[in-house]
């Protein structure tokens, strides 16, 4: 089988440098896909995964990765506060436990228990100042529950060559790779700090199976980037993937989730979604609702910067 690695965002470049780097060598696609996110989360200049990303209201960062191979193989973890490679938590989750998801202080007890170290300073100086400017310009924002933070949509800046520009200054967005190895076998994860200055405790669909990544053996995969509160309502990737069992082609698979998206709710301007749909057999499509999404796409004849087949709301 020819192998391929899809990461969203520009950022996705990274991700797909490190997966491949394990695909090249035979790896299998659960490495790969967990060596792509665990780079985008060491990655200081990404300030939506891992690593320096952007903080919870409480300015504390809270981080959410899921990793899944297939119904019976999937490990998630959520509102991670002290490790910054929560992907591998995920994973560790995944094969160590007989549980499927891990939370809060739980999750990250877990992996100290399994030998992670905790990291003294998870936000650094350059976050740190930037939720320090946010906080007093949002004054507003620290005791009204419903107060929403809503920064406008496609953050990611791009160079002219589609790769990310040097500082991923805008705040959200989550790493979802998806890939298959040279035996045929899909893996994907994805890993994010979720919505910026959210609620403490809250958790998006990144970390939650079926919402923001989803992986069937029998048929595909798809992950999920954008407003996360969107997905969780409509069970995207899940969808996605059951639209392909059913004979779907990846690309009206992915664009009938995002009708979905327009169909049951009052979208707002800086209301993104994207996603990325991959069969079996490595055919893959990728949609959005409005333009500023791309994926990085890597194969033994290809790697490169794409932009979405569909942009729903154009
Ligand atoms: N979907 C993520 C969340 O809502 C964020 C993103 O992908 O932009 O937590």
């Amino acid at each position: 089988m020819t192998p391929i690695v899809l990461s969203t965002w520009s950022f996705g470049s990274i991700a797909n440098n490190a997966a491949w780097s394990v695909l090249r060598e035979q790896g299998s696609s659960l490495d790969a896909v967990e060596a792509g996110a665990r780079a985008v989360e060491a990655d200081p200049t990404v300030n939506s995964v891992g690593y320096a990303s952007t903080p919870d209201r409480s300015g504390r960062l809270s981080l959410d990765a899921s990793i899944m191979q297939s119904p019976s193989q999937c490990g998630a973890v959520a509102a991670v506060r002290r490790h910054v490679h929560v992907i591998s938590i995920a994973r560790m989750v995944m094969e160590r436990t007989p549980h499927v998801m891990l939370a809060g202080e739980g999750a990250d007890a877990f992996a100290e228990s399994q030998g992670m170290t905790p990291v003294a300073d998870m936000l650094g100086d350059d976050m740190r100042r930037k939720y320090e400017a946010w906080r007093t310009a949002h004054p507003e924002a620290i005791n009204d529950p419903g107060y929403a933070y809503r920064p406008k949509a496609n953050r990611e800046e791009r160079t002219p060559g589609g790769r990310a520009a040097a500082v991923h200054d805008q705040p959200d967005d989550t790493v979802g790779v998806l890939a298959i190895d040279h035996r045929g076998v899909m893996a994907g994860a994805c890993s994010t700090s979720g919505w910026p200055y959210k609620l403490p405790g809250r958790v998006g669909d990144s970390p939650t199976i079926g919402h923001g990544l989803y992986v069937h053996p029998k048929v595909g995969a798809a992950v999920a980037t954008g407003s996360g509160e969107l997905v969780m309502g409509l069970c995207s990737t899940f969808h996605a993937v059951d639209l392909m069992r059913r004979g779907a082609s990846p690309a009206d698979a992915a664009i009938e989730v995002l009708q979905q998206m327009v169909d049951n709710y009052d979208l707002k301007p800086q209301h993104q979604l994207a996603v990325i749909t991959l069969t079996k057999t490595g055919e893959w499509s990728t949609a959005c609702l409005r333009p500023g999404f791309s994926v990085a796409v890597t194969t033994p004849d290809r790697n490169e910067q794409t932009d979405p087949t569909t942009v729903l709301l154009a």
